[in-house]
């Protein structure tokens, strides 16, 4: 089995002080690619130097949602040259955050806008957080995303007719552990919708294990495989056959060897 975790952030506290083991524990569970991703100038620096050290590691970059209040013109400029590493296959996360509103929505929606626009140049896909935000994050996509080489909905947490408007889009949905959870019928259900030619899995780590391991304070690319399980058996495949498919998506999306 060979799967890729599409979204972590393996410079993050916790993660970062134990990669080795953290990326031998993942080999070791069949998770044999990342794309660790950057929400600030810092991060992303980081990301793309750990993207260096490990083979199948790829890194995002961009300047989350929260932080959109401390962006200036240097950084969108710095932004698009590390953006031009080898390692970096993707804008993100960027988008919109209503739910914590760390910054102000004209900031983000600024952000967002200037984010698209380096990955329509630089023509890399792009990875869009979206918390409350759904019609406000569609509309700037439809304004700013055209070109863009592919969109995907990270974390997805919306509903059916959320997830069946992004695929008419062309749009790709990532989903987390948060599938697992006893509460989430929502996203099982939105799961069941995507075809597995726009579906991907990642952990969000360090945040939210998945079930059965949800005590796991620290989650990590290793766990993705209850995800995985859990997923396939959502769409009714097996196992190796769901995996294989979604790794084939990710590739594609991700433009991966
Ligand atoms: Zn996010
Ligand atoms: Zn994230």
């Amino acid at each position: 089995m060979e799967l890729i975790d599409t979204h972590c952030h393996l410079t993050f506290d916790g993660l970062a002080g134990d990669i080795e083991a953290v990326i031998a524990r993942s080999k070791g569970a069949g998770v044999t690619g990342w794309v660790t991703v950057g929400t600030d100038p810092d991060q992303n620096r980081k990301a793309v130097e750990l993207a260096d050290r490990f083979e199948n590691m790829y890194a995002a970059v961009a300047v989350h949602p929260h932080d959109a209040k401390t962006v200036t013109a240097d950084t969108l400029k710095e932004l698009r040259e590390l953006a031009q590493h080898t390692k970096v296959v993707a804008i993100g996360e960027t988008g919109l955050d209503y739910h914590y509103n760390y910054s102000q929505h004209e900031d983000q929606r600024r952000l967002f806008a200037g984010q698209l626009t380096i990955a329509k140049e630089l023509y890399l896909p792009v990875i869009v957080h979206c918390r409350e935000a759904f019609d406000e994050t569609m509309e700037i996509l439809g304004r700013h995303g055209r070109g863009v080489k592919g969109v995907v909905f990270h974390c997805f947490s919306g509903s059916t007719e959320q997830a069946k408007v992004v695929l008419d889009e062309g749009f790709y949905i990532s989903f987390t552990g948060v599938v697992t959870f006893k509460n989430a019928e929502v996203s099982r259900e939105a799961v069941k919708v995507v075809p597995v030619e726009r579906l991907m899995l990642e952990t969000d780590c360090p945040y939210m294990s998945p079930e059965p391991m949800r005590k796991q304070k620290i989650n990590e690319p290793a766990l993705m495989v209850h995800t995985a399980r859990f997923a396939a058996e959502l769409k009714e495949m097996e196992l190796a056959d769901f995996s294989q498919d979604i790794t084939t998506t990710s590739k594609g999306f991700f433009g991966l060897p």
